[in-house]
């Protein structure tokens, strides 16, 4: 892999400092190109800084380009480890297909961040609760302003200490149940981490932050009916035992991370259901007392208790506000696995050195 040096390195936060999410960026990031004519060229490692683009590139207007969100964890022994890297390498192929975007080498991507990591090992934060965060991003860079898929790619990685995604760290969060926005719907591209799904949800989140809420739950776009997910975060209820996530419909994001709570559940035993679950069903089980859990899991948001559903202006406590215990086993589990205090036991730990 190529790696073009920067002659002098950024100052890095200081030991303690609230890193907050997404705020500070490394030194280097990898950069791919791709062409009708060469494919997929010119993988490299160089100095992330700013670059020049005409206004006419077809990513500003049509907003083709996809992403992904990933973290490394400085590991016990020094070692780099990432939590099941391969797996958002086959989803961002999936989004890309979904998009247009021709198929990229997930062994070169890997290569790249593989290379990229060991440049950047001192960026990576070392408290609990910290990670360096990855964020992959394919955008259209054809200069162009037909609405047809682009003929140039950028693929892109870069990195960014992290703290907690949430201000408040691990306090249980609120959550607005939306009934008249919808994130997506059949047919259209829920299913896909590409950028006009995030820029769609804008306005419900910013009227549900004005109302004192953390996120919005969303609903199903044809019956608003069914709960679908939060839009950086995948749902799970736990009702009178029954561990329910929604199933994967076509307008959910499949989440890594909900993927591995469903295997860690069913290898512990528990009762898990993949399927649609009302909004109704929520409500009468809070109403009844038998919603003991509710949490959102995420790459950004590891495994986040929920706290209070406002739904129709009725606020519904879960658990009296506070983390159950399957969602303190989830994130104990989770994350012991990711900062290497527990035994990779399914071969999730990508570790680099
Ligand atoms: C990324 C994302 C998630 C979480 O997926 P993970 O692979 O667990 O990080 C959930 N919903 C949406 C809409 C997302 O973009």
């Amino acid at each position: 892999m190529k790696v073009v040096l920067r002659e002098h390195l950024k100052e890095k936060p200081a030991a303690g400092t609230a890193l907050g999410f997404g705020r500070y960026f490394t030194d280097y990031m990898f950069t791919m190109k791709y062409t009708a004519e060469k494919g997929w060229h010119d993988a490299k490692v160089e100095p992330n800084e700013p670059k020049p683009f005409d206004l006419a590139t077809s990513i500003f207007h049509y907003a083709q380009g996809i992403f992904e969100g990933m973290k490394a964890f400085l590991q016990p022994d020094g070692s780099i480890g990432v939590f099941r890297p391969e797996e958002n390498w086959a989803r961002m192929n999936r989004s890309a297909e979904r998009m247009c975007i021709p198929r990229f080498p997930e062994e070169v991507a890997q290569e790249g961040l593989e290379t990229l990591l060991k440049l950047e090992k001192d960026w990576i934060p070392n408290e609990r609760g910290t990670a360096l965060y990855i964020r992959p991003t394919i955008v259209a860079t054809r200069v162009m302003l037909g609405v047809h898929a682009s003929t140039e790619y950028l693929f892109f990685i870069i990195l960014s200490p992290v703290g907690s995604y949430y201000a408040h760290g691990l306090e249980p969060t609120k959550l607005l149940v939306e009934d008249y926005y919808v994130r997506s719907s059949l047919g259209g591209t829920g299913e896909a981490k590409c950028l006009g799904n995030y820029a769609a949800s804008m306005k419900a989140g910013e009227l549900a932050e004005e109302k004192g809420f953390d996120q919005v739950l969303w609903l199903d776009a044809n019956e608003k009916k069914y709960v679908e997910e939060v839009g950086s975060m995948n749902m799970f209820f736990v009702i009178g035992g029954e561990v329910i996530t929604p199933a994967l419909v076509g307008s959910i994001l499949p989440g890594i991370t909900r993927k591995s709570c469903l295997h860690i559940l069913r290898e512990k035993g528990y009762r898990v259901s993949e399927r649609r679950i009302s909004i109704d069903e929520v409500v009468a089980a809070a109403e009844n007392g038998t919603l003991e859990e509710a949490f959102g899991t995420g790459t950004a948001a590891v495994i986040s208790p929920v706290g209070l559903i406002r739904y129709q202006n009725k606020d519904y406590s879960v658990n009296g506000g506070k983390m159950g215990a399957i969602t303190k086993m989830l994130y104990d589990t989770v994350t012991g696995i990711q900062y290497g205090e527990l035994p990779d036991e399914y071969g999730w730990r990508k570790i680099i050195r």
